[in-house]
Parts: C-alpha cells; structure tokens; sequence
C-alpha cells in the first residue's frame, strides 16, 4: 500500500511506470500473506518490484514502450519474471523504457521520457535517468519499489544505474534465460537487476538467474548463493585497470572518480595491476553495427498480423510499411534500416563480418587479461553524469548519444558479468558510477569488491 501511494503521488512527475497493476499487487501481496502464515516465505516474500516493459506478463500490458505493441497482452509469463513470483515477490507494475531497449536516455519511449529523480544542485533543469532501462533505475531511486527487473544489450542496466545513484548488474550472457524478454540483439541481450545498494542486488539477480530449456544459450549450472558474497575480504585479489579506457576528453571529474576507487580497493588489499585491451575503441562501432543487424531480423516479427497496432493498407505489402511507419519511432526505425544494410549482399563482408571478427578480438582481449591472473578490471561506467532531457547536441546526432556507451558494450560483446556501483557525486551534485568487470559466470567477484565500494 505504502508503495502505490508513493506511485501515485511521483509517478505523475518521474513517469518510471508505463502500467501500474494495483489490483493484481494486492492479490500477490495477500498470497503472500497467506503463505507467510504457514510459514512458507520465500526468498522475496511479499517484496514489491518494477518490471520493465520489455518482459512479458502474462495478462499484462508488454509493450517495450512501442506503439507498435498496442494492446498487447501475452498469454505467457517471462521465465525471469516466473523465477521471481515462485520466491514470492510482489507486482507494482511495467516500468517505462526506451522503445525496444534502443536508446540511452530514455527519450525514444512511446510514454515519454523518464525524469531522473536527482537534480543538479541549485537547479530545476530536468535530467535523463539514462536508458533503455530508465524506468527501472529512476523508479529505485525514487523508492517507487524495492527493486526492479531490467536488460542490458550494450550497458542498458549499468548506465541508467550510475545516472540514478543506484547498483544495477549484467550478469554473465547465459545467466539468466531470455525466455519471454521481448528481443533486441540476441546474442547480447541480459537481463538483470537494479537495486538500491549490492547486497539487494545480489538476493534480486539469485531469483532471477536459473537454468531454461526455454532458452538455448542459457547455461546449466548452479546459481550460487551472491548474497554470501557480499562483504566477503577482497584482499588479495587482483584488480586490473585497462588504460585504454583513458578515453580522449574525459572529464577531470571521471578520471578523479577512477583514481578514488582504486584507492578504496587499494586500502581494502587488493593489488591494482594496469592491463591493456587493445581493441576497446573498436568496441563501439562494432556494436552499433552486430546490435542494429540482429534487431533488424527480431523486429521483423512486427508486421502488423501477430502484434498490436494494425494500419490499414491498399494490399497487404502497403498495410506492413503504414503499421511500421506509424507504430515504430525514429530511433528503431533508424536501427532497422542500419541492420538491413549491413546485412545486406554486398555490404555484409565490409560491416557485418568485419564487425564479428572485431566481436572475437574484444573477446580474447579478456581472456588474455583474465588468464594473466587478473580477477576484476575497474572502469567508470560512463563518460559523463546525467545530460539533460532534450540535450541538443544528443538531439542533432545519433552518434553522440551512442558515445555514451563506450565504457559498457565491450562487456555484452564478451559476454562477461559487469555491474555499476555509485561512488560518488559530479562537481554539480549528481550520482557518479564506477564500473567493474569479471570473468564468466564470477558475479561473486564483483559483489564483493562493489561492496567495497558503495
Ligand atoms: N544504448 C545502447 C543502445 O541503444 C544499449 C541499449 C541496451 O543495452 N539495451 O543500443
């Protein structure tokens, strides 16, 4: 009750939640009850979280914040969302996004933008919560709900994450299923959480992770207890730093940010050992080449036959170009015209093979560095706190928005856990985070050593 009313009181003024589920919070809240009675809690009895719109509820609205989705209401429940109601936990409601998860800011949604709850000092200047999952981050700093669902295809957990002063992880690609998430890029796609501080974080991602036959690249073994994991000594530990990660104009602020946490992890006896991944500034543009090819194919589906919106046409090739044109923004339409190109014969050698061949550079590039002994790597997750919303430089160039990824998608293209911890505040008052990066299928690794640092 305390949440919905909170909900109902910010929601007008952040716009984190696309749908709020009030009956349906109550009915679980009462099982929950119930179940609490006998006895029988689960992990996250009777907790009340925020589900991206990207996971499909089922019976409830799932639209990825497209207007392409009108109406759309799954039969099936997300095997990620069904991990989390079988240990108990408690639906508010859909959380805004970017549409499709194709974004950093959380302005390309069909809702509208999502207002970051933090200002900078002394201004009223509304601020980005970053994106796509812009919802999810805003709505945990907000208190909106305890905790909330969220994926990450190029750093869309991390970023929003270190906008919003909240820890938010990508675990491992194959960690948790992506079994009922709405499709992006599917070899990068995961799903993870964001939660008020690393130790939320890690009993939300040991709900959420789990084997699937559902999905195929998901990976059988154990879910380890993550939350034994937080607070646990880092001493010891080797904590690589890789410089190209220095980036050219990055601000005095950031790179203030990174010496500190490395004297935190320095002081709690870890090692700090400079590596190198020489492929890093192929990072970005190899992604925004794989990632916009893969959402070409998986956005195909949206034809206006199976889903949603539905525009009338003299024939039926004239009725799919009137539903895209009308029910895709520009963002994703852009993305598909992209993917289409560097997929097509002709261009396909040029972008998108050279694009995986990088892929498997950037790949070994950890795998030297992991096997080197390194444990960690420490990074800022972004190059900046957060712009304001309508940033007219963003606005004029796609490009400059994509910039802001240039510290998370090296992680989704290697498939490797990376969460985001806030470490301090920006010289005008404004969450800062820092990234650390492990081996697959290491979460522990990085809760323990966030711990250190939150
Ligand atoms: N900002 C990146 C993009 O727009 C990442 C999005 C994501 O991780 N879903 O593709």
């Amino acid at each position: 009750n305390a949440y919905l009313a909170a909900i109902e009181a910010a929601n007008p003024a952040v716009n984190a939640y696309v749908a709020v589920t009030a009956d349906k919070a109550q009915e679980m809240a009462k099982a929950s009850d119930t179940r609490l009675a006998a006895g029988q809690a689960g992990a996250l009895e009777g907790i009340p979280l925020g589900i991206k719109d990207l996971f499909a509820t089922e019976g409830v609205h799932t639209q990825a914040a497209s207007h392409i989705l009108d109406g759309f209401k799954p039969r099936y429940e997300s095997t990620v969302t069904a991990n989390l109601w079988a240990d108990g936990a408690v639906m508010l409601g859909k959380l805004n996004m970017d549409e499709f998860a194709m974004g950093s800011s959380n302005e390309t949604s069909h809702y509208g933008a999502v207002v970051n709850p933090w200002r900078k000092t002394g201004s009223e200047e509304k601020l980005v919560p970053g994106g796509s999952s812009g919802g999810s981050a805003a709505a945990v700093a907000a208190q909106l709900c305890a905790g909330a669902t969220a994926t990450d295809t190029g750093g869309s957990i991390r970023q929003p994450a270190a906008f919003t002063g909240t820890v938010g992880i990508k675990p491992t690609y194959g960690r948790c299923s992506r079994w009922g998430t709405v499709a992006f890029a599917s070899s990068l796609d995961q799903a993870g959480p964001i939660a008020r501080d690393v130790r939320d974080a890690a009993i939300l991602l040991k709900s959420m992770a789990s084997v699937d036959v559902k999905d195929t690249t998901c990976v059988d073994r154990p879910v380890p207890d993550y939350e034994a994991a937080v607070g646990r000594s880092i001493k010891g530990l080797r904590i690589g730093i890789p410089k190209e990660y220095r980036v050219d104009n990055m601000p005095a602020e950031i790179e203030a940010l990174w010496q500190q946490g490395i004297a935190w992890l320095q002081d709690a006896g870890a090692e700090i050992v400079e590596v190198s991944l020489p492929h890093t500034q192929y990072a970005l543009p190899a992604y925004y080449i794989v990632a916009p090819a893969e959402a070409s194919s998986n956005l195909a589906r949206y034809d206006g036959v199976r889903y949603g919106l539905r525009e009338s046409g003299k024939d039926i090739t004239a009725m799919y170009e009137n539903t895209r044109a009308a029910g895709f923004g520009r963002e994703v339409q852009r993305r598909i015209l992209i993917g289409t190109y560097v997929l097509s014969a002709g261009y396909y050698d040029a972008y998108y093979l050279k694009a995986q061949k990088i892929r498997t550079l950037i790949k070994r590039d950890f795998e030297t560095v992991f096997h080197a002994g390194v444990d960690a790597l420490l990074t800022p997750a972004t190059p900046s706190a957060a712009f304001a919303i309508g940033d007219e430089e963003m606005k004029k160039d796609p490009v400059q928005m994509y910039l802001n990824d240039v510290f998370t998608v090296t992680v989704n293209m290697a498939g490797l856990p990376g969460i985001a911890v806030p470490a301090g505040l920006s010289a005008q008052g404004t969450p800062l985070g820092l990234q650390l990066i492990g081996r697959p299928f290491d979460e522990e690794t990085l809760f323990a050593t966030a711990s250190v640092i939150e």
